[in-house]
């Protein structure tokens, strides 16, 4: 490591559609900076040409993010300051740089934020649905089963929901949706910050009868928000654990399926209550 100031990693959110919403922070930084680490090197180009800017850059995907780390700390401990960027957006928010930004700092290194648009942020500042509590799930599973298995394991959340969806499934996650949570009101925000932004607001099956009389509606980028379920009163969630487990094996049903009922009402490990049923097996 030479005797050079250490230089830092600024983490750049850039636009997700208008190019005024980058801060004149941003611009001086990534104006300022030896090296920018892009998604996609072409990509980011475009918006650097707008900026008048016309810095060094490397490419830094999910797939070479692990090899990128050594070669970007190393610029780092050589004084350069190094700004990430990804191709829409705060990076790291469903985008690569996580492994970057922990190993940056595991290795002592300043890791400046430099906030800016976030497409789920932004959708939810303008969706009308509680935001005091929310829950980000990124992109749901791509296949159809994966996708049904995620939501249900969602279904008792209260919070809002906030999913990241692109035009190819909207409508298949709008019918899973539609068939698990039929009453549940949804919001989407699509095309954010451009020029076709759209707020659409009502059941999933009133979303999906949008899009069937307009496919326009179906085209885009898309945060799906999904009102939360309905809170419980405490009695009704004030389940206790052994109650449920005796009640599973009074009814008959074995301990290995029992252990993973358990698992999915009450969380936890289905070894773990696979072991319990197992006591209160054993002691009857
Ligand atoms: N890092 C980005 C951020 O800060 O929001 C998200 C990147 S993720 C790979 C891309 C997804 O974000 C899109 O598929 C879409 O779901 C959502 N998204 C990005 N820009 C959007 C926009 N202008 N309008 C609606 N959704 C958008």
């Amino acid at each position: 490591m030479s005797d050079a100031i250490a230089g830092s990693l600024y983490v750049v959110a850039t636009p997700i559609g208008n190019l005024d919403d980058l801060s004149p922070r941003a611009v001086k930084v990534l104006g300022e900076v030896a090296l920018v680490a892009a998604e996609d090197t072409r990509h980011s180009a475009r918006l650097m040409r707008h900026l008048g800017l016309s810095p060094a850059m490397i490419s830094l995907h999910d797939y070479n993010e692990a090899a990128r780390v050594d070669q970007l700390i190393e610029r780092l401990a050589r004084g350069d300051d190094v700004a990430l960027i990804s191709d829409a957006g705060t990076p790291l928010i469903s985008d690569p740089g996580y492994v970057l930004v922990r190993e940056v700092r595991e290795a002592g290194f300043r890791v400046i934020p430099i906030p800016g648009a976030c497409a789920l942020v932004t959708a939810l500042c303008a969706a009308g649905l509680p935001t005091d509590r929310f829950r980000f799930h990124g992109f749901l599973p791509a296949k159809g089963s994966g996708r049904r298995a995620r939501l249900e394991t969602l279904g008792a959340a209260t919070e809002t929901l906030v999913f990241y969806e692109s035009p190819h499934r909207i409508r298949d996650t709008l019918a899973d949706i539609a068939a698990l949570w039929p009453e549940r009101r949804l919001v989407l925000g699509r095309e954010l910050t451009k020029t076709f932004e759209t707020f659409l607001d009502g059941k999933a099956s009133e979303l999906l009868q949008r899009m069937e009389h307009d496919p326009d509606q179906a085209r885009g980028e898309f945060v799906v928000m999904v009102e939360g379920g309905a809170e419980r009163d405490g009695a009704a969630i004030d389940l206790d654990a052994e109650t449920l487990l005796r009640s599973l094996l009074a009814e008959g049903v074995g301990v290995k399926q029992a252990a993973a009922v358990a698992a999915r009402v009450l969380g936890g490990a289905k070894k773990q209550w696979y072991a319990a049923l197992q006591q209160i097996k054993d002691a009857e």
